[in-house]
């Protein structure tokens, strides 16, 4: 299909939009998103804007959908969505929509695009079905001011330069500052520069959202550099997929999260998200905390740490894809070596090819995953996105709803859809979404409580979501009947 068809169609569908006038949803059961129990409403949606909740009666002039036996909720907010490089090939996105997210914000984990406002002016041009935000990555600004000399702290000439990058990002229209201290280019940044450049985000009202310097055995150290980065930067937290992700850290999460209440009680605005899965998906490298990936006893000790070398298989393997889809054990096994020698000879033949492998760690455990989730302060995100190597790319949402609400009765279901919609939107400071009142904006998702599960497996992980059966966008249809309409009233936001 040509690029002026595409054009013509999503243009016919606004003016289609607009020309059918006001639609009622009828006879939902309405999860308004505060976490308010579930009540029986109807809503009218004009433009893109909701206009009447309650008990009216349609008018002639309604357009009416019957939502008898379902539920109405917010759209969900998925506040930490790697779905940056898929947007410019897939606008629709089907696997986010159908999974009932509206808005995704971009660029976590201290990588997003640059410069921000060139790349917000591309999506403005070529909008998605969904709306987005994007965060400014610290690593991002690193490598843009240290360049290949970014294995050591930086000097103080070289933090104000970050700095005064991550200011120009946020005037461009970056909602936040992202950091990924686990990773190789910022995990040479000392707590300094991390304040700093906090500090340059907090002055534009951005807040800091991390995935900590580490996530395994030092995770309660990371936890106590994290909300010292809060209180001396005086900006927000955004604790990403918190998780405990070693052996010598599972069952912990009760002490975690009195480190966090303290933390909270003494004024720290501390939020986090978590993703519904007890594996995690990241570079083979991240593995080994102390970078000595041909090092048998530090391979060794890193297999032992995440459960053993039947906890970690390949997903994405350029120099070998055949490898994909096995466990480390697996393959050690059928080439008659080690664990520990079949984990140096991928990161040898990554390394030779320019390239890591990409892998999936079982590695955390569901009492832990349980206790994040009934926390109050803790929302739903997918750490997923477009073409992710991951279930949870396709499937967070849904599977929330279907897994934990609905089979293990972990949380209600008004309660789940608020650490979907109200609960992103108060990190983000927005008070007309995330929410279903008079005068919010209509970002609306219809589904059916008995059935909404997820169908996304690690080998395939892009399966759709079922049970979200509507899903609108700005006062536009997006999903309807197991597929995209095709329209595209995604906007950037906040502006
Ligand atoms: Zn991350």
């Amino acid at each position: 299909m040509s690029w002026i068809r595409i054009a013509l169609l999503v243009g016919c569908w606004s003016v289609a939009g607009a020309a059918t006038g006001p639609v009622v949803i009828a006879n939902a059961q309405l999860a308004d998103g505060t976490g308010a129990a579930l009540r029986k409403a109807n809503i009218r949606v004009e433009g893109d804007r909701i206009t009447a909740v309650g008990q009216f009666a349609p008018t002639a002039a309604d357009h009416v959908i019957d939502a008898a036996g379902l539920v109405l909720a917010p759209g969900f907010i998925d506040i930490h969505n790697h779905s940056d490089g898929g947007l410019e090939k897939q606008p629709l996105a089907p696997t986010q929509i159908s999974q009932g997210i509206t808005t995704i914000i971009l660029g976590p984990d201290g990588s997003s695009p640059w410069p921000v406002g060139a790349w917000l002016e591309q999506r403005r041009r070529n909008p998605a079905s969904l709306n987005l935000a994007v965060m400014v990555g610290h690593a991002t600004v690193r490598e843009q001011v240290m360049g290949a000399d970014y294995k050591r702290t930086a000097r103080p000439a070289e933090i104000a330069a970050m700095a005064k990058l991550v200011e120009q990002a946020m005037g461009e229209g970056a909602i936040g500052l992202s950091s990924g201290v686990e990773y190789d280019v910022a995990s040479y940044s000392n707590t300094d520069e991390l304040v700093a450049v906090a500090a340059a985000a907090a002055k534009h009202g951005g807040f800091y959202m991390t995935h900590i310097r580490d996530e395994a055995d030092k995770s309660f150290e990371a936890l106590d550099e994290e909300i010292a980065i809060g209180e001396r930067a005086h900006i927000p937290v955004e604790h990403s997929h918190i998780k405990l992700g070693t052996v010598k850290v599972w069952g912990r999460a009760p002490a975690y999260i009195r480190v966090i209440e303290a933390a909270r009680q003494r004024g720290v605005d501390f939020l986090a998200d978590c993703y519904p899965y007890n594996a995690w998906n990241s570079n083979i490298k991240v593995l080994v905390p102390d970078k000595q990936y041909e090092n048998p006893a530090s391979v060794a000790r890193a297999l032992a740490d995440v459960g053993g070398a039947n906890h970690v298989t390949i997903v994405g393997f350029t120099p070998e894809p055949s490898y994909n889809g096995h466990t480390l054990e697996d393959l050690a096994h059928s080439a008659g070596v080690s664990p520990v020698e079949m984990f140096i000879q991928i990161i040898r033949k990554g390394d030779a090819a320019g390239t890591e492998a990409i892998v999936i760690c079982q590695s955390m455990t569901e009492p832990d995953i349980k206790a994040f989730y009934q926390q109050p302060w803790v929302m739903v995100a997918s750490d997923g996105g477009i073409d992710a190597q991951h279930p949870r790319g396709a499937g967070t949402f849904p599977r929330v709803l279907g897994q934990y609400v609905r089979e293990k009765k972990w949380l209600e279901l008004p309660e789940a859809v608020r650490k979907m919609t109200s609960l992103p939107a108060k990190r983000l400071g927005w008070t007309d979404r995330g929410i279903v009142r008079p005068g919010a904006i209509a970002d609306l998702v219809l589904f059916n409580p008995k059935t909404v599960r997820d169908r996304a497996t690690f080998l395939h992980p892009e399966t759709v979501s079922e049970g979200i059966e509507t899903v609108f966008v700005n006062g536009v249809q997006v999903w309807s009947g197991g597929k995209p309409t095709g329209a595209r009233p995604g906007r950037v936001l906040p502006k």
